[in-house]
C-alpha cells in the first residue's frame, strides 16, 4: 500500500498542476470577456451622449432660427411704426407687438443659452469618455495579446502534463484505487489526497478517530478521511 500511496502522490503532484493550468485556461477568456464588456458599456455611454449632444445642438439651432426670424419681425415693425403715417391707436398696437416680440426673443435667448451650456457640458463629458475609451482600448489590446500568448503557453504546458500523467497513471495503481482517486480529484477541486498530521486531516482540518490512524499506519488498505473523503497518507 505504501507503493500505491507514493504513486498516488506522484500523480497528485501532476494533477495539481493540471488543475491550475486548466483553471488558468478558464480564467483567461472570462477575464477577456469582462474587459470587453467594459469597453462595450463605455461605447454605449458615448453613443448616448453623442445622441444627446446632437439633439441639444438641433434644438439650439431651431431656437436661433426662430430668434432670427423674430428679430427681423421686430425690425420690420419698428420700421413700419417709424415711417408710415400711423395714428395713435396703430402706433400703440405696433408698440405692443414690438414689446411682445422682444419678450419672446429674450425668453428664447435665455432658453438658448441654458441649452448651450447643457450641450457644452454633455460634449465635455463626451470628450472625456472618448479619451477613456481610447486609453482602455490600448490596454485591452495589450491584454488580449497577452491572453493569446498565455493561452498558448498554458495549452502547451497542459499537453506536457497530460503526457506525463499518462505515464504515471499506468504505473502500479490498482484500478479501483485509481477510480476512487479520480472521482475525488473532480469532487475535491483537484486535491484527492490529504496528509494526516497529528490525527488531523490536512485537507479539511478535521480530526479523525484513532482507529483510522492505526489502520493507516498498518499500510494494508486505502484509508479515507471520514469528513472530506480524501485519501489519507502520512510520512
Ligand atoms: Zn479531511
Amino acid at each position: 500500500m505504501q507503493d500505491t500511496l507514493i504513486a498516488l502522490r506522484g500523480l497528485q503532484e501532476i494533477d495539481r498542476h493540471i488543475y491550475r493550468v486548466q483553471a488558468e485556461l478558464e480564467r483567461l477568456p472570462k477575464e477577456l470577456e469582462q474587459r470587453k464588456e467594459v469597453l462595450v458599456r463605455l461605447q454605449e455611454a458615448i453613443s448616448e451622449r453623442e445622441f444627446s449632444a446632437k439633439e441639444l445642438r438641433a434644438r439650439i439651432k431651431e431656437i436661433e432660427d426662430a430668434t432670427s426670424g423674430l428679430r427681423q419681425r421686430q425690425r420690420k415693425l419698428e420700421h413700419e411704426s417709424n415711417t408710415q403715417k400711423v395714428d395713435a391707436a396703430l402706433l400703440a398696437s405696433f408698440q405692443h407687438e414690438i414689446r411682445q416680440v422682444k419678450r419672446t426673443v429674450s425668453q428664447a435667448e435665455d432658453d438658448g443659452l441654458s441649452l448651450v451650456s447643457e450641450a457644452d457640458e454633455v460634449e465635455k463629458g463626451l470628450t472625456e469618455l472618448q479619451e477613456r475609451l481610447a486609453e482602455e482600448s490600448t490596454v485591452f489590446e495589450e491584454f488580449q495579446g497577452n491572453v493569446v500568448k498565455e493561452t498558448a503557453d498554458a495549452e502547451a504546458k497542459l499537453a506536457e502534463l497530460i503526457a506525463k500523467r499518462e505515464k504515471e497513471a499506468s504505473g502500479g495503481i490498482e484500478a479501483p484505487v485509481l477510480d476512487l482517486y479520480t472521482k475525488l480529484l473532480a469532487s475535491r477541486g483537484g486535491e484527492a489526497l490529504a496528509e494526516l498530521n497529528d490525527m488531523v486531516c490536512q485537507g479539511c482540518f478535521v480530526g479523525i478517530p484513532r482507529n483510522l490512524s492505526v489502520r493507516l499506519a498498518r499500510q494494508l488498505e486505502v484509508v479515507q478521511c471520514p469528513n472530506c473523503q480524501r485519501i489519507l497518507y502520512s510520512f
